[in-house]
């Protein structure tokens, strides 16, 4: 595995390492490369002047050319030929030294290698000279073409800057270094700070004091650790009131069959069909409340996949709202409902069942007296279908409606009605309508009563 460091190494490291690459740069350019780069500087010139000199060739002023070239370049130049011997630059120069028979040897070496023969003297000497010398033809005439530059020693520029980049090299490690430690301080204290308090977190203590805002990035990993603590807290909490609600939902029935049994074994007058009936309606809630945590488990765990067809929406609604006709039979509640014929929608019929159970069972515990509910579909804009379950019950305050959908959440905690309720219908509702990316949602108002609804699409 690759050994871990810590981010001060890191940064020390990586400083370090760039400074030693631009000074090593420094190094290699101002002081190896300079002397060759400097001559071979020199000897493009003097090859760039030729060329420009050889094309001007045929004009008249080439005297003032010449003259012009060798100003402006520190050159020294002379075009000879059988009428003509223009010399220009520095007097000193090394071409006004030469005499006829010297230019005219050049001329020769130069034919003999092609044209053009380049000298430079020695180069260890302090001081070199360069002489290209070309042969070239101008009105009819062959003329020799000397252009010469002087190489000026480069050793004591490389002494000074060697000493130059010593100094400079020091500065900038002990700069390195200052700039290393701030960083460190500045960057890795406020993490460091971050984690120490994360650690509290792992231990349990939520409510950590987060102070390390230095930066942007600080400050958002802050924030969203503050945040974290919060959800992690909430869910502990919540945690706890389902493993309350769960035990106290699964000891009421279970106190309920075992109480019942015990009671027709001991009285035989007491074995009446509707004593059984407690006993299976109690059983499919310990089934019902199972299946739920099961189903929620797996929806969270993603391993729950979609078989998703084409399905008629209406029957599902109706067979969905006939199951609780025994509603209305035994306990009053009215159900209404508006649902258009042969309407095809594509997705998961069997969780979208699912779904509208859960609105439905919500819709019948929290009616209180108001004992109606809607259960409706309504043709939208853009082939869309609006299915709906209303009722006209407690309702849910604002500040909540948000909360509902959150794992083991209860707006009332006392509420006495638990049929179904575990606190997780609504979870499990937004996991398979998010999986079948539809809209849903609630409006709600206290002593008014809610609608809950999801948004499908409409198959051609
Ligand atoms: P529960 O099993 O507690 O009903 P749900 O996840 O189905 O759990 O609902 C979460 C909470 O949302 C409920 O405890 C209740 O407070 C609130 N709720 C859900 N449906 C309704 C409704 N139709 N009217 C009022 N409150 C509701």
């Amino acid at each position: 595995m690759k050994k871990k460091v810590s981010l001060k190494w890191k940064l020390a490291r990586t400083f370090l390492l760039f400074t030693v690459f631009l000074l090593c740069l420094l190094w290699v350019f101002q002081i190896a490369l300079l002397k060759p780069m400097y001559q071979s500087y020199k000897r493009k010139t003097i090859e760039n002047i030729s060329s420009g000199i050889i094309q001007q060739l045929n004009r008249s002023n080439i005297n003032d050319v010449i003259y012009d070239y060798s100003v402006r370049n520190d050159l020294c130049i002379r075009l000879m030929n059988s009428n003509q011997d223009v010399i220009a630059g520095n007097v000193g120069c090394v071409l006004y030294r030469l005499s006829n028979q010297d230019i005219l040897y050049q001329g020769e070496l130069a034919q003999s290698n092609g044209g053009r023969y380049f000298y430079q003297s020695n180069q260890n000497a302090n001081y070199q000279t360069m002489i290209l010398t070309s042969v070239v033809s101008a009105n009819n005439q062959q003329s020799v073409l000397l252009v010469s530059a002087v190489v000026n020693p480069v050793d004591p520029t490389i002494q000074t800057l060697r000493m130059q980049i010593g100094y400079i090299t020091v500065i900038v490690i002990f700069v390195v270094l200052l700039l290393v430690i701030w960083l460190n301080h500045t960057i890795v204290r406020p993490l460091d700070l971050i984690t120490s308090e994360a650690e509290h977190l792992a231990r349990g203590y939520y409510n950590p004091t987060f102070s390390a805002d230095d930066y942007i990035e600080a400050d958002k990993l802050n924030q969203t650790l503050i945040s974290a603590a919060k959800e992690i807290h909430k869910a502990d909490q919540a945690k706890k009131d389902l493993l309350a609600n769960v035990s106290h939902d699964l000891r009421t029935p279970l106190t309920m069959i075992s109480g019942y049994g015990e009671m027709m074994i001991d009285l035989p007058g007491e074995k009446t069909d509707e004593n059984i009936q407690v006993i299976i309606d109690e059983s499919k809630r310990l089934t019902n409340l199972v299946n739920d945590l099961l189903d929620y488990s797996k929806l969270e765990e993603q391993k729950i996949e979609l078989h998703q067809e084409k399905f008629d929406i209406s029957q599902v609604l109706k067979d969905v709202a006939k199951k609780y006709e025994i509603y209305q039979l035994k306990e009053g509640y009215q159900f209404h409902l508006e649902i258009p014929e042969g309407i095809i929608v594509y997705g998961d019929s069997f969780r979208i069942q699912q779904v509208l159970n859960n609105f439905i069972i919500n819709a019948i515990n929290y009616s209180d007296k108001k004992k109606q509910i809607d259960i409706s579909m309504t043709l939208e804009e853009d082939n869309n279908v609006r299915i709906s379950v209303r009722d006209y019950g407690i309702g849910i305050e604002q500040s909540k409606l948000k909360d509902i959908w959150d794992r083991y959440y209860k707006v009332d905690k006392q509420h006495v009605r638990f049929s179904h309720g575990s606190g997780i219908g609504l979870a499990i509702a937004k996991q398979i309508l998010e999986l079948h990316q539809v809209a849903f949602g609630v409006t709600s108002q206290v002593d008014v009563g809610s609608t809950f609804y999801f948004i499908m699409k409409r198959c051609k």
